[in-house]
């Protein structure tokens, strides 16, 4: 069986390195864009001529990062034209590529249209200038309102707002604040995700000065709920634990993650994952290439491949993983689509794990659909964890 195939390609720089990321970012005075751009093209040639992703059909591409708004819209379509001549693209594929306020105004949209963008995801944060510049964030308030203006001016039809809650002190009226004003912008996506303290960060170096003003885990589920309960009020529905969209748009690039599609990921930092069915044992193998962006570049434009890492998952880690990163979408887990690529129904492979979730109703099945409740949504990482 072979599934519809996802690109991602990583823009690994930023102007300023926030105190709570942990995404491969880094600054540099000045990127060499044109070696960077060079090392993503010999990257993806590699890729495309490898069995497992050859003559396949692309579903979406994405630019993450870092902050791909920093990058040459001539770069944007360099690997947008290269994908196209090496894959078909299906109809109506979607390219999304991350923005940040700060970096960008009509015309650099406009350029990235014209680059063959069509969905932009625009990393907000919040309307609140207090917030942003505890985050750290480079943008204020005005800035991430023009932005999005900027964005609708330029011809985008199908944004997303990347917004954060639970922040130090921040109350459910605050939080609001912004949330009605970013719902009165009307974007077409909204991801709402709460801060999390990842290891390694500023953030978590300073963790005590701060863990007294972050939210408690009943507070937490309050901004959860009460978050969901909202938009979908306003014709946001929520269709994974963080993302909200109207009717028609959600983002296929993170769901076909979620639906455990293969991907091919370019770029510093960068991983891919291929399901092995045919002449594997039905596991999935996955690699991560080389994080320095300088490192990274090197190695990709010598060999084409620049992976600091192969792994090889066997079949039963591939069910799990599987299942457990189907359960973050509202739709849940098809048990037909389960049994089709694993060989194995949900029920026979995890009923003994899955029992004590069921009879509390954290679990459901609804037709052919195993999914999470309300009442199971804060479980879900419990519920992961049982399952390897
Ligand atoms: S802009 Fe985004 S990717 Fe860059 S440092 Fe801040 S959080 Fe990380």
């Amino acid at each position: 069986m072979i599934n519809p195939l996802l690109l991602y390609v990583h823009i690994p720089y930023c102007i300023h390195k926030c105190h709570y990321c942990d995404f491969n970012s880094h600054v540099r005075g000045q990127p060499d864009w044109q070696q960077y751009e060079q090392a993503l093209l010999s990257e993806l040639n590699h890729w495309a001529n490898q069995p497992q992703f050859a003559g396949r059909e692309l579903q979406s591409i994405f630019f993450g990062g870092g902050t791909p708004s920093l990058a040459p819209a001539s770069l944007i379509k360099s690997v947008v034209v290269r994908a196209s001549g090496l894959f078909r693209f299906c109809d109506g594929i979607e390219i999304s590529l991350e923005a940040n306020p700060g970096t960008m105004d009509q015309s650099r949209f406009s350029g990235f249209r014209g680059a063959g963008v069509n969905r932009l995801s625009i990393g907000v944060q919040s309307l609140d200038d207090t917030l942003l510049k505890w985050l750290e964030r480079i943008h204020n308030r005005d800035q991430a309102v023009a932005a999005f203006k900027a964005a609708r001016e330029a011809g985008f039809t199908n944004i997303n707002l990347d917004l954060m809650y639970g922040l130090p002190d921040q109350t459910l009226e605050q939080w609001f604040k912004t949330l009605d004003e970013v719902i009165t912008l009307g974007p077409e996506h909204l991801s709402c995700y709460q801060l999390t303290v990842e290891p390694h960060t500023k953030l978590a170096a300073n963790f005590e000065k701060v863990a007294a003003q972050l939210p408690d885990d009943d507070l937490a589920l309050e901004f959860l709920f009460e978050t969901r309960e909202r938009l979908a009020g306003v014709g946001y529905g929520s269709y994974e634990v963080s993302n909200f969209a109207r009717k028609g748009f959600k983002c296929r690039h993170n769901d076909g993650y979620w639906l455990y599609r293969d991907y091919i990921g370019i770029g510093a930092g960068a991983s891919g994952k291929w399901d092995l069915e045919s002449g594997g044992d039905g596991g999935a193998a996955r690699y991560t290439n080389i994080r320095n962006p300088e490192k990274y570049c090197d190695s990709a434009l010598k060999e084409g491949r620049p992976v600091n890492s192969d792994e090889k998952l066997p079949k039963g880690t591939a069910e799990a993983e599987a299942l457990w990163q189907g359960l973050r979408r509202t739709d849940g887990v098809s048990n037909r689509w389960f049994t089709a690529r694993h060989g194995t129904d949900i029920q026979t492979r995890f009923g003994k794990e899955l029992e004590p979730w069921l009879s509390q109703k954290k679990l459901v099945w609804e037709g052919d659909s195993l999914h999470l409740t309300d009442k199971g949504l804060p479980f879900a990482d419990s519920i992961a964890e049982g399952l390897f």
